[in-house]
């Protein structure tokens, strides 16, 4: 049978067209036309006072937390669930990460946790909009303002959600985007930085760029000026080969998310009475933008057999995501139980905007059967029938 991927990028004629243009014009490298001008589309796009494009969403979180001025010994508090990256870009300037529980409904960092974990030594928290569905920004930045500590969004999932009508990306005073090819939006490998502040947006360029300015805008002003380096920068720039595939993505967004909440619509409703899985849950006041659609087993089911079983038939599947503190790196001895816990049961299914409905209608028959087949419970009456 043909294989169900759990990701598919959807990149196509429109974008090959506008990497066409940019072998044309010369200019492949990053800061030229195509990047200025996807940074203007996003600035636009978020409302917010610069947009910065970068290699990637880690890229994006490591200037951030340099443009924040954390240093060493300052304590940030991140999201425990979710790709540790907010927990490394902490790492890189030798602060310390302290991880906060999620909420069991959402998997989103929860506002509690937070509060209870702040310090003399917290300089500020970075929330994950998990695998595409914003966090409780309202109660966090409320918390944040009340104790003087700034908040970063981590919205490399989020591209395409909303929040109280707002738009995930632009929920706090930096947000950062992932473009890489698990991503909602794509060019491959990808990131940006929207910062509501232009200083930051300016001293986070500086520093994407060896600490200098564009090169081709150097190359294209009259006389000859000859650049000083004035601090430590990182080459985290985008190229704009990538710039221009994302221009064309971003004009898509609206399409490609509505066809993924489609699709999670669908394995919502024919997983419903499941009673082995938890579904995912959307608060009201927020939507996602599901680049991950993962299901919760009972406790009674292997999940390591579900998944070999799925695999077995083309259909491809995950862990989900990572609970951060149990990662032996962070050396901590915190407990996160919620995100320890969703790390041990949830089970990702294919999810992308290429998804057939009668391909979802076999992956949920194929869930369907092999968590009965591989349960301990004796609920479930005739077991692998
Ligand atoms: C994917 C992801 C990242 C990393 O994004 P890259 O663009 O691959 O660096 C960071 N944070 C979260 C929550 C992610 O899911």
């Amino acid at each position: 049978m043909e294989p169900i991927s759990l990701v598919h990028a959807s990149l196509g004629e429109r974008e090959l067209a506008a990497v066409a243009e940019v072998f044309a014009s010369g200019w492949p490298a990053g800061q030229g036309p195509k990047g200025k001008a996807l940074e203007a589309q996003l600035a636009q796009k978020y409302g917010v006072g610069d947009a910065v494009a970068v290699s990637n969403c880690g890229a994006a979180l490591h200037l951030a937390v340099l443009a924040l001025g954390v240093g060493p010994g300052d304590e940030v508090i991140v999201a425990d669930y979710g790709f540790p990256a907010p927990a490394q870009a902490v790492r890189y300037v030798d602060a310390v990460p302290v991880f906060a529980d999620v909420r069991p409904d959402t998997y989103t960092i929860d506002p509690q946790a937070v509060a209870d974990l702040i310090t003399e030594r917290t300089v500020g928290v970075i929330a994950v909009d998990t695998v595409g569905l914003p966090a409780d920004y309202t109660e966090l930045q409320e918390i944040c303002d009340r104790h003087g500590l700034f908040l970063v969004e981590d919205a490399a999932c989020a591209v395409g959600a909303t929040y109280q009508g707002r738009q995930a990306g632009a929920l706090a005073e930096i947000g950062c985007l992932s473009f890489h090819g698990r991503k909602g939006a794509s060019s491959g490998e990808g990131g940006a930085l929207l910062a509501r502040d232009p200083k930051i947006g300016k001293d986070v360029r500086l520093r994407s760029s060896f600490g200098i300015g564009s090169i081709f805008d150097m190359g294209n002003v009259v006389g000859l000026p000859v650049p000083t380096f004035t601090e430590i920068g990182y080459n985290f720039k985008l190229s704009d080969i990538a710039a221009a595939i994302l221009q064309v993505q971003l004009g898509r967004i609206d399409e490609l998310t509505e066809r993924r909440t489609a699709f999670a619509r669908q394995y919502s409703e024919l997983l419903a009475d499941e009673e082995l899985l938890t579904l995912p849950t959307v608060p009201q006041d927020r939507t996602h933008a599901w680049q991950t659609y993962m299901v919760t087993l009972d406790a009674s089911v292997d999940r390591a057999a579900v998944a070999a079983e799925l695999r077995g038939q083309g259909i491809g599947c995950g862990h989900g995501t990572f609970a951060a503190h149990v990662q032996p790196v962070f050396e901590t001895t915190q407990k996160c139980p919620v995100s320890a816990d969703l790390f041990q049961r949830q089970l990702s299914v294919p999810m992308h905007a290429e998804l057939k409905p009668n391909q979802v209608e076999r992956v949920v028959t194929a869930l369907r059967s092999a968590v009965r087949t591989h349960s301990s419970s004796t609920r479930v009456l005739g077991g692998a029938a």
